[in-house]
């Protein structure tokens, strides 16, 4: 059988979703990265005519920003929680590097003009290519390296990959290409079978949300709980059925904490239709201070010394609304940061007993 690991350059991937979007015609297009790893496997399998390729491993290394103005905390939470899915949904091995941002914006045009600088990207391109060597040079871990990648800093090493006796196969996008990859003669010597264009896959590559039956999980939902919908919750992720998360959201912006609400429904369950788009959480311990068991809701005292709101709906992992108690410890995901003037707001509440800490103390 042909084994075969996947080495992504996340950061160039990401750079040119806008290409592939526009290659596709279709400014919404995503790729689906639970299909990409196979899907390339098989394209791999289909030049060398054989079947079955075994995937042994999709590595994906990437970039996050840090010390970046508060004001683009979003587009962080949001790239932090879709590393946290390709782990999470399609155990990818991602690796991911801090770009310090000198407490600016991420984009460009959010910049002063006159301001010159660049952000620099470290380690990304070196982690990949040290990976994919190291691998090579195990024995039997891979025969075949898949590199999706533009850039043509890994010419040495696809070359030193090839001088231990594994081939390469390249995976990129037309136009995002260096020359050298695409070499028709490939006098540089750096791959093993034709070039795969991502831009040829995208029939196969597309996220699609199709329709599927689910059942509503809310405690307040009324009649047959079995729903059509495209939404794809996460592993452990309830469902709520958008009838629900209407009621859920309309009772959520009645609640006289503060004002501003209508702003954090941006990031509500209503909003997430993606897998990409669902918001990052913040874990929180604390203790459930008050309950409101007739009107639906409660308040949590975090360990961090804020109180939290929190919905029976955002209950989960066998915290019982019925039965949930007053000092109860609790586990939460931050949906809302407390400010001066109003609460925050907790999500996917779960029970966490005191015993389980201590087993689980090391996992994180
Ligand atoms: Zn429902």
């Amino acid at each position: 059988m042909l084994k075969i690991m996947v080495f992504i350059d996340g950061t160039w991937l990401y750079a040119n979703m806008p290409k592939l979007a526009q290659l596709r015609g279709d400014p919404d297009f995503h790729i689906d990265y639970g299909l990409l790893p196979k899907t390339l496997a098989d394209s791999v399998a289909e030049q060398m005519r054989t079947s079955e390729p075994d995937l042994v491993r999709t590595y994906l290394f990437g970039s996050i920003a840090d010390n970046y103005d508060p004001r683009d905390e979003d587009p962080v939470r949001r790239r932090r929680d879709f590393y946290r899915m390709l782990k999470e949904e399609f155990h990818y091995d991602v690796e991911v590097f801090t770009v310090n941002y000198y407490g600016k914006r991420l984009r460009p045009d959010d910049r002063d003009p006159k301001d010159r600088f660049e952000p620099k990207e470290k380690c990304v391109d070196i982690a990949l290519a040290t990976t994919a060597l190291f691998y090579a040079a195990m024995p039997y871990a891979y025969d075949f390296a898949i590199a999706v990648v533009g850039d043509r800093d890994f010419i040495p090493v696809f070359q030193a990959i090839r001088r231990l006796g594994k081939r390469v196969a390249i995976a990129s996008i037309r136009g995002c290409c260096s020359g050298e990859y695409i070499d028709q003669e490939n006098k540089d010597r750096l791959r093993d079978l034709d070039m795969i264009w991502l831009d040829d896959l995208l029939d196969r590559l597309e996220l699609r949300y199709e329709n599927q039956w689910l059942e509503c999980e809310s405690p307040y939902h009324t009649g047959d709980r079995k729903v059509l919908t495209t939404f794809r919750p996460r592993k452990g992720q309830r469902f709520y059925c958008e009838e629900c998360r209407k009621l859920y959201q309309a009772q959520h912006d009645s609640m006289a904490y503060g004002i501003g609400r209508q702003k954090e429904s941006a990031l509500s369950l209503d909003s997430v239709s993606t897998v990409q788009d669902m918001p990052a959480m913040e874990l929180r311990k604390g203790v459930i201070k008050t309950i409101k068991r007739d009107k639906g809701y409660g308040f949590i005292s975090a360990d961090d010394g804020n109180d939290y709101f929190f919905h029976a709906s955002t209950l989960c992992e066998g915290a019982d609304w019925e039965t949930l108690k007053e000092n109860a410890p609790v586990r939460f995901a931050v949906k809302t940061v407390p400010s001066v003037e109003k609460a925050g707001a907790a999500t996917n509440v779960s029970l966490y007993p005191e015993e389980s800490e201590h087993h689980n103390g090391n996992e994180l």
